[in-house]
């Protein structure tokens, strides 16, 4: 089948690499000039989820203090945003949470298996690291992170629970003056860099010349049409208007994989996906010395910010702005973002302290689409033709290659390789 992604971010990639696989042409359109131009290039490093992560489960927004949980509420933030913020917060009572863990386990199996395939097929290098250190200050912040990791537990998660000493043993970049309350390893959990494995995947299809990238285009519009679908680009700025003829590709199928772009392109064909879109910063810091630079990644896991070590460099991402999704195109204000990037600076002070030069980072903001329920949004919806592979949020760097699988099952006819609930849980349709 001909068979056209719209977006070029790390989800669009993968999912392209899957329908190639499984045999069919297809062609990226990216807006940007080339991949990995949205939020996948400011990911923060970690590849698959747990349950100690933060943007859903037991541990959310754990306190209501901004400065603690990591978040800046911006002025402006609307009833629509407050109830999101609402539904998220009810995945904190750790029953309803296990069931969505449980239905999302199998696509996190499955996207550590085609990652590791993907790597194994092609020796592919992407700073990849082992381990990663969820470290919480307080003795009241350590009491609410228990039903997460009992939930470790119930779901035998392989991890270890330390004392600070064991953590400053095991990590000695991190001291233990001034005094903190515990920590959560997890050895077999990786980190690795993002939009480097996205590029490195783009240049595999290159070199099989097997899927066609068209950069520097904007999908304004999608056409569903009986047995086909197509798009609609928007003129390039710039270019010379020809003719009112607007120009379109024709396919078997279209894969929306546009991450916060998708919103719009879905709500013009009259379907409304309740995500939000979030604002995450993003500081990348040379090591200052190189005996205090942490060897695996620390996670603060209260105000949510990962450090990531790469090579020489640390990648600091957190200071999560929530806004209404109004807001979200408008620039931030320079009072704030300077809040988050210092959130950034001073966590790594604090945990790290010497490891990075944060006056030479380099500050990057991106957005990354939540789902109400924790959960991605990957399925078929609207007509047979059209499908989706969104909303992966705080997650979407292992997952999309799970979830491009699963699209590409789709497409294909094939039996997917998760259970029926799991596929019923990331239908679109579970919102109506
Ligand atoms: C600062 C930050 C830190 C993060 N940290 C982590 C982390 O540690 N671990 C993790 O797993 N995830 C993390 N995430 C989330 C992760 O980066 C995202 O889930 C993932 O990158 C989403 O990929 P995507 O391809 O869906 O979206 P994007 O990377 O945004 O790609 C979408 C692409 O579609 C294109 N597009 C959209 N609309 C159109 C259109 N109409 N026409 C043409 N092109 C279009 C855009 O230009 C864009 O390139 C982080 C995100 C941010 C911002």
């Amino acid at each position: 089948m001909d068979v056209i992604v719209i977006g070029g971010g790390i989800v669009g990639v993968a999912t392209a690499y899957q329908l190639r696989a499984a045999g069919h042409r297809v062609c990226v359109v990216e807006r940007h000039a080339t991949v990995a131009q949205g939020a996948t290039y400011g990911q923060g490093g970690t590849v698959l989820p747990t349950p100690l992560d933060v943007w859903f489960g037991p541990t959310f927004m754990a306190s209501r203090h901004t400065a603690k949980n990591g978040v800046i509420s911006k002025t402006g933030f609307n009833g629509p945003a407050r109830q999101f913020v609402k539904q998220l917060a009810a995945l904190q009572d750790p029953e309803a949470f296990g069931r969505q863990y449980a239905r999302l386990r199998p696509l996190i199996e499955l996207s550590r298996e085609t990652m590791a395939d993907m790597e194994a097929r092609f020796g592919l290098e992407y700073e990849q690291a082992n381990g990663l250190l969820y470290l919480v200050r307080s003795a009241q912040e350590w009491e609410q992170t228990q039903p997460a990791l009992g939930l470790l537990r119930q779901y035998e998660v392989p991890h270890h629970v330390l004392s600070p000493a064991e953590c400053a043993a095991f990590e000695h970049s991190v001291p233990t003056d001034p005094a903190f309350a515990g920590g959560v390893l997890f050895d077999h959990e990786r980190t690795a860099n993002c939009p480097l494995f996205a590029k490195l995947v783009k240049q595999t299809l290159d070199t099989e010349g097997s899927v066609q990238f068209m950069f520097g285009c904007e999908v304004s519009a999608i056409r569903l049409e009986g047995q086909r679908a197509a798009v609609e680009l928007a003129p390039r700025p710039g270019a010379a208007p020809r003719s009112r003829e607007v120009d379109v590709i024709h396919a078997d199928a279209v894969v929306v994989a546009g991450g916060y772009g998708s919103l719009a392109l879905l709500e013009r064909l009259g379907l409304r996906l309740p995500l939000h879109p979030l604002r995450v910063h993003n500081l990348v810091a040379p090591i200052a010395h190189e005996e205090c630079a942490p060897h695996v990644a620390i996670v603060d896991s209260v105000k949510r910010i990962a450090i990531s070590r790469m090579n020489h460099r640390l990648r600091i991402a957190g200071g999560a702005v929530l806004q209404s999704a109004a807001q979200i195109d408008k620039p931030l204000g320079e009072a704030l973002t300077k809040e988050a990037l210092a959130l950034l600076g001073q966590a790594t002070h604090d945990w790290i302290p010497g490891a990075a030069r944060i006056s030479a980072a380099l500050p990057w903001e991106g957005v990354k689409l939540l789902s109400p329920d924790g959960l991605p949004v990957i399925g078929n919806v609207l007509h047979p033709r059209l499908f989706v592979n969104v909303g992966l949020g705080p997650a979407g760097w292992g997952l999309a290659c799970g979830s491009g699988k699963l699209i590409a099952d789709l497409i294909t006819g094939g039996t997917p390789d998760v259970p029926a609930d799991t596929l019923a849980a990331l239908r679109a349709d579970r919102f109506q």
